[in-house]
């Protein structure tokens, strides 16, 4: 094993779909643990290029530019490329070969009851999901995952059935092939990310499909706007009517971003009809706007030259081929299917 594909401390994995401008939620369920995890592991990021086609595959045009849009919001919230390999799903080809060889020994059955499958293809109506595409991405992400045999999955409670699956193919995978009797594949563990309250400006959970996002590139006088016309506890009509932060979307926000004196001041100052809304909002504003601010210096340089958030995906991607080409060597071998001449394993 070389310098490289050696693991020395237990390796994460996890990757983010190139589908557009990231924002707040975002940057709370998935960035912001990515950032923390770094220091403590071995993590690979990678941008799911390959995963945006299997929802959006009619038109392809934007992909490219995406993933460097996608990378410049990583390294602006932290991602380090001297601390993590980020890189592009669709450069390391050997995760298609796991996928497929993986598709050869999964029953059908695994893939339609994934709660995710069966719940969008009820909600989306307004794209084609009857694809083998999509009903193998979960498949594809347990290849994404075990091509580098990592320790930990990054997720959300939702994706927990993605990392179970991931394990039961490695399991199939393992007990029809072993390498000098050996296990090719580690079963990963979910790292389950704390699910924290994010609501966008309608109150509705932050999402880009409702129109109601904070972005990580919104300049200040933009969140402060966004900020005015977000809905508050229908309670409070008048100035005068007490409230309660705990059904106000703005206090979620405080309970995420304000330090512990001001979700103080908000929730004794919004109880008692203290403080008004317009107030309140502004201190939550000045929250997001703290969070922002070192994200949007951060990424002045990788604007000014994009070329650079692409360097960091080529030399990643180069990394992240040599772990996934070594792991591909140990999976063809154990399928006594390796590239040399070798009629008996
Ligand atoms: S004072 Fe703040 S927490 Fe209370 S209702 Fe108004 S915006 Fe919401």
């Amino acid at each position: 094993m070389s310098e490289i594909t050696k693991k020395t401390k237990g390796r994460v994995l996890s990757g983010m779909r190139p589908t557009g401008k990231l924002h707040l939620g975002h940057y709370v369920g998935a960035l912001q643990n990515w950032v923390r995890l770094q220091e403590q592991y071995d993590c690979f990021f990678f941008v799911a290029d390959w995963h945006a086609l299997t929802t959006d595959y009619a038109d392809t045009s934007r992909v490219k530019q995406s993933c460097v849009e996608i990378t410049t919001d990583f390294l602006a919230a932290g991602l380090d490329p001297e601390k993590s390999t980020l890189f592009i799903q669709s450069h390391v080809p050997q995760h298609a070969e796991l996928h497929l060889l993986f598709s050869m020994v999964t029953p059908l059955g695994w893939l339609e009851r994934v709660p995710t499958y069966k719940e969008q293809r009820e909600n989306i109506k307004d794209k084609d999901l009857s694809t083998y595409g999509f009903l193998g991405y979960p498949l594809l992400q347990s290849a994404d995952i075990l091509i580098y045999r990592a320790d930990f999955v990054p997720v959300g409670e939702d994706q927990v059935p993605h990392v179970e699956l991931t394990r039961e193919i490695a399991r199939r995978f393992n007990m029809f092939y072993t390498r000098k009797g050996m296990y090719v594949f580690p079963e990963p563990q979910p790292l389950l990310t704390p699910a924290a309250k994010l609501p966008g400006t309608d109150g509705r959970k932050m999402s880009k499909s409702y129109g109601n996002t904070i972005l990580l590139t919104d300049p200040e006088p933009v969140v402060r706007q966004k900020l005015k016309t977000m809905v508050t506890d229908p309670a409070r009509v008048r100035r005068t009517d007490p409230g309660n932060p705990d059904v106000c979307p703005v206090g979620d926000l405080h309970k995420v971003f304000s330090d512990r004196p001001t979700i103080l001041k908000v929730d004794e100052g919004c109880r008692s009809a203290g403080i008004g809304c317009i107030e309140c909002k502004g201190w939550a504003a000045d929250a997001l706007v703290s969070i922002l601010n070192p994200m949007q210096e951060r990424r002045k340089k990788y604007e000014d030259n994009p070329r650079l958030a692409w360097d960091i995906l080529e030399a990643g991607s180069s990394r992240a081929s040599k772990v996934a080409g070594a792991t591909m060597d140990e999976v063809r071998d154990a399928m006594g299917m390796s590239l040399d001449y070798k009629l008996d394993h």
